[in-house]
């Protein structure tokens, strides 16, 4: 019997180193888990404008990389768009753009909902506030995007002044009970645009759209009535508009090229080190809205995974 102890002795610590790499491997196992599922939840972001072509414009090219990343992205148009052609309007027009709206859905690879307020007489009123609490909860948005309120465009500046409304509104259970609120207030920013007063845009975050450009255009094409009638009608240049698809591409796409300005350059440089900022031809930047959620450096590199 005497003889089994010293054995017993040599093997138990032995089984106990055993049981402690078969903890550790189980507990590497489940942190390596929780991470891969954490990252592999899809983002959930909502750009809002005023019309069927907005989002499109400021933020394509950003819907575009996340959509294909595996991200879910909704456009919203808050008018229906019946305002916006020289020779067409109302329901008719109203329907033309929601299928326009549909089809730039597809090319980009979002959802694309246009709320039924009349294009050109937007206010921001309590019901369209309502509206757009609704949109943001029911999408469960990590993120919203939105114009500024200094716009030339009052459907614009309403657009900004509303989503400013819902900003904290998304989460108070009692306003739109019909909605689940929002657990976490989500993060807002704003769409560029070349206003000065009463300040100047600030491009906290700017994107590198450049391998999606053609891509955005293709997309945005499909708003015919805006990009080859109504705005060249409007803008005076209506005559300069090509007729055939291809060389329409090429034209809208010089059209809607602009040069990066020194602003857009510096937060390339932040977000993409200064070798990789150089090269980008085409951006999208935005500004962090006061309301909401504030997001760190993390924050932003995680909600926009192409700055990882
Ligand atoms: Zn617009």
């Amino acid at each position: 019997m005497n003889e089994n102890k010293p054995g017993i002795l040599i093997k138990f610590p032995i089984f106990i180193d055993t049981m402690k790499k078969i903890a550790v491997s189980f507990l590497l196992i489940f942190v390596f888990t929780i991470i891969s599922l954490s990252q592999s939840v899809p983002l959930r972001i909502i750009m809002i404008g005023a019309h069927p072509d907005d989002c499109d414009l400021g933020g394509g090219g950003t819907a575009i990389l996340l959509s294909s990343m595996g991200h879910a992205v909704k456009f919203v148009s808050v008018t229906n768009g019946d305002a916006g052609h020289q020779t067409q309007g109302g329901g008719a027009l109203a329907k033309r753009r929601i299928g326009e709206a549909q089809e730039a859905g597809k090319r980009f690879g979002v959802t694309y909902d246009v709320l039924d307020n009349h294009d050109g007489e937007l206010t921001p009123t309590l019901d369209v506030r309502l509206q757009i609490i609704r949109k943001i909860r029911d999408w469960n948005a990590d993120l919203v995007i939105a114009p500024r309120p200094n716009d030339y465009h009052p459907d614009h500046r309403y657009t900004g002044v509303l989503v400013q409304d819902a900003a904290y509104m998304v989460a108070v259970p009692n306003v739109a009970p019909d909605t689940k609120p929002l657990k976490k207030n989500p993060i807002f920013l704003y769409f560029q645009d070349r206003f000065q007063k009463p300040n100047p845009f600030r491009p906290d975050i700017a994107i590198d759209i450049t391998s999606v450009f053609d891509k955005k255009i293709y997309a945005i094409a499909a708003h015919e009535s805006q990009f080859f009638e109504w705005l060249p009608w409007i803008g005076g240049y209506l005559s300069e508009v090509p007729a055939g698809e291809k060389e329409r591409l090429a034209w809208l796409a010089k059209q809607r090229s602009r040069p990066i300005n020194q602003e857009t350059s510096k937060s390339l440089e932040k977000w993409y080190g200064i070798a990789k900022a150089s090269e980008v031809k085409n951006v999208e930047a935005f500004e962090i809205c006061e309301y909401g959620s504030q997001p760190n450096e993390a924050d932003i590199r995680r909600l926009f995974p192409m700055l990882k």
